[in-house]
């Protein structure tokens, strides 16, 4: 007999589920009243009264048997636990960095790395800094640049990299600040001086894998190349923002010429390759729920970074994390560039895309990889950006399927330094999607609540602030419907 094989094209989870959390469901009169209580904010919501939780994918993945058994395993020793060893020796293998250390999440990463590096007045560009990376950044008085192709923000147009760094604006940018530090062309000033001059004003370029701020958009190996060419020339330090590395690593392998027929472990080798270290949260493509690293080649700045490291992480072999969570974070790097694991996880977020376009609902394209986000100010032309149109939209995704997303636009970004309120560049609702939760019939439900909340569209009420705090005020603000 010479069967052939099943080819299908359904998303199967390319894992067994052997450990359950009860979801509960409510009625929409129930919802009402729990959203009514929040104050018509969802982040004031429990997570219990939420059937389908979509505000983050940050440290909400399920961890594998293999990584809770190696949790029961772990060694906790102030210094130079096995469990360390693990960690580092995992990080190294795949990054390729001299040196790791441990952090307790991401932030405090980029916090240890812009201590030293970033000083007042100083330029960092990168593609888009995520909010943490722009906070440490302005925190020290230097300028967040983002120099992400024009292609990265127009949210209907096909690009297959829509996460790349424009690199000729990344090269002005370097000799317009050589420029200005001088005063006079960068062509009279000799290479080498040239470079000493970008080092002062440029500490370090960043580039953000893949683009979460950008709707998860991913960066090609070609950009990544062209990057650190530039960087090397001028003698600048060049860090990944790895938090979606595998994620990335996939998207080259489907997109990009050359990559086909590559691992993910070896593609993700390459991309570090290029570079001079990274800044990681194990909360994303760590399938861990807490940890993070800082990870580099410079011996001097690894030095210094252990000693900060001590001041406000820890011992620099357990640097905020507990022996347990370094082990979760050894094993669940691997499983993230499982490809079995990468297919059904970008899949399953294209499929939910696709859906969603099918049924005329407009969304950021083509997909990222961690979420989709819809845009409400074309669903909702009816509601003023300043009665924000996506908080409305996830207030009624919640209303209607208790699905609880996250609003990125006037609420979250609309209130300017000065107290006045400007609309954001654009009204998204951030559906962003946790590693291994929920299986295709989760995204299948969810993607009915969106088509049947599009569907009585016209129906939607724009809101008002009632209070809110100063900064980050979509936290905690109370609002209330405008009927
Ligand atoms: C989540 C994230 C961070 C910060 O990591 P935390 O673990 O949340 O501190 C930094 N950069 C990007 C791109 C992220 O997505």
């Amino acid at each position: 007999m010479k069967l052939k094989s099943i080819n299908s094209n359904v998303i199967i989870e390319p894992f067994r589920i052997r450990s359950v959390e009860p979801i509960r469901f409510t009625t929409i009169r129930e919802r009402q009243k729990l959203l009514e209580k929040a104050s018509w904010n969802p982040f004031l919501l429990k997570a219990t009264d939420v059937l389908i939780d979509l505000l983050t994918d940050s440290g909400t993945g399920a961890m594998s048997s293999r990584q809770w058994a190696a949790m029961i395993e772990s060694d906790e020793s102030y210094a130079g636990s096995s469990s360390f060893y693990r960690f580092e020796t995992a990080v190294r293998d795949i990054t390729g960095f001299k040196h790791v250390i441990p952090t307790h999440q991401g932030r405090a990463a980029e916090n240890i790395l812009f201590s030293l590096l970033v000083r007042k007045g100083d330029v960092i560009p990168n593609n888009t800094h995520f909010d943490t990376t722009r906070a440490h950044v302005e925190h020290r008085s230097g300028q967040a640049l983002d120099l992400i192709i024009k292609e990265g923000l127009e949210p209907l147009t096909i690009h297959p990299f829509k996460g790349n760094m424009d690199t000729v604006r990344l090269e002005e940018t370097i000799r317009e600040t050589l420029g200005e530090t001088t005063g006079e062309s960068t062509d009279e000033i000799s290479s080498e001086s040239q470079s000493e001059r970008a080092r002062k004003r440029i500490p370090v370029i960043m580039l953000t894998v893949t683009n979460n701020s950008g709707g998860g958009q991913p960066v090609s190996m070609a950009n990544v190349r062209e990057v650190s060419r530039i960087a090397r020339k001028y003698g600048i330090p060049f860090f990944i923002d790895a938090c979606r590395f595998a994620e990335n690593s996939w998207f080259i392998k489907m997109r990009e010429d050359g990559y086909q027929d590559k691992t993910p472990i070896d593609i993700a080798r390459e991309l570090f390759s290029y570079a001079d270290g990274c800044t990681m949260s194990a909360k994303k493509d760590g399938m861990s729920n807490i940890g993070g690293y800082l990870a580099l080649n410079d011996d001097d700045l690894a030095r210094e970074c252990r000693s900060l490291s001590i001041l406000t992480e820890g011992f620099p072999t357990y640097g905020g994390m507990a022996g347990y969570d370094m082990e979760a974070v050894a094993a669940g790097l691997y499983e993230a560039l499982d490809e079995g694991y990468l297919r059904y996880r970008i899949r399953s977020t294209e499929y939910l895309g696709e859906k969603l376009v099918d049924a005329g609902v407009s969304i950021i394209q083509p997909t990222g990889g961690h979420a989709v986000y819809i845009d409400a100010r074309h669903m909702l032309p009816h509601i003023p950006p300043l009665q924000y149109p996506a908080w409305s939209l996830t207030n009624a995704l919640y209303l209607t399927g208790g699905v609880r997303a996250v609003e990125i636009g006037s609420v979250m970004f609309g209130l300017q330094p000065d107290g006045t309120e400007k609309p954001a560049p654009m009204e998204l609702v951030r559906l962003a999607i946790p590693r291994r939760v929920y299986t295709q019939s989760h995204i299948d439900y969810l993607a009915d609540v969106v088509i049947h909340t599009y569907e009585q569209r016209e129906k939607l009420d724009g809101y008002r602030i009632v209070a809110a705090p100063k900064v980050l005020r979509h936290f905690s603000a109370r609002l209330e419907p405008l009927e």
